[in-house]
């Protein structure tokens, strides 16, 4: 056994265990497992021990890891900071974006998306701490865009992706990703048929399985702490 298969043990049972506390039947909460900085060997490990969706930040990295290991029926979802100079490897290559922040992007990525391949699924990524300039619409721009966003052709809005500011105590925690999913409830509400809230990391997974996460984004508890890359680790 890897320390890869053992630390997904753990990450799975972590969210077994949260979901037994909020109550949710754990096979609601998706495991997408960051492998940012990683090395495709550690993805190679990882999709041994069973898992299949991976999450990348940086566009040539990830377009050349899943290129890579192009044989093991993984699904690549792009979750970083994404510029609209770089759009087109991401349409090409990923099943997954979550981190939508402009009409523009979107826009890019459905006419980018081929032909042959079935709608890119894409999350609203909402800046829910609001003090820092962290990447992400507000609160407030969120509805407008969501609904221009599910009216593209070649894009399937899935839900709402956060990264709030770290903090230690689960009630601080959990407020700014119930934000989240109020703001998810709200627009369902509203007749947009979301089923995707993106949430929770490393640190705050069980808040975010009490918030409704229904896929958490882990990396350092499966894969080990990362070296700090040139400026634009998050
Ligand atoms: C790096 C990253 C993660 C994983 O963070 P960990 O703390 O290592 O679990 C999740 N989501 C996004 C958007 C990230 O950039």
């Amino acid at each position: 056994m890897t320390f890869i298969s053992a630390n997904l043990q753990a990450v799975r049972d972590r969210i077994r265990l949260a979901a037994a506390v909020a109550g949710r039947n754990a096979d609601s909460i998706g495991l997408l497992a960051v492998s940012k900085t990683m090395p495709a060997e550690r993805v190679r490990d990882a999709a041994a021990a069973g898992q299949r969706a991976f999450g990348e930040n940086y566009v040539q990295e990830g377009v050349d890891k899943a290129r890579q290991l192009a044989g093991l029926g993984l699904e690549w979802h792009f979750i970083g900071p994404l510029q609209s100079n770089k759009t087109r490897p991401v349409a090409e290559t990923f099943a997954w974006v979550h981190s939508i922040d402009r009409l523009k992007l979107a826009e890019r990525l459905s006419a980018q998306r081929p032909a042959d391949l079935p709608p890119l699924n894409v999350c609203v990524q909402v800046n829910v701490s609001g003090e820092d300039t962290k990447s992400g619409c507000t609160l407030e721009e969120a509805p407008a865009l969501c609904r221009a966003v599910a009216a593209l052709p070649n894009l399937r809005l899935r839900g709402l992706m956060a990264i709030p500011a770290p903090a230690d105590e689960m009630t601080a925690q959990r407020e700014p990703l119930a934000r989240l999913r109020q703001l998810f409830e709200q627009l369902n509400r509203e007749g947009l048929s979301l089923d995707t809230l993106s949430m929770g990391m490393s640190h705050d997974l069980e808040a975010a399985v009490l918030e409704g996460a229904t896929m958490v984004r882990i990396g350092t508890a499966i894969f080990g702490e990362r070296k700090k890359p040139q400026g634009s680790e998050q």
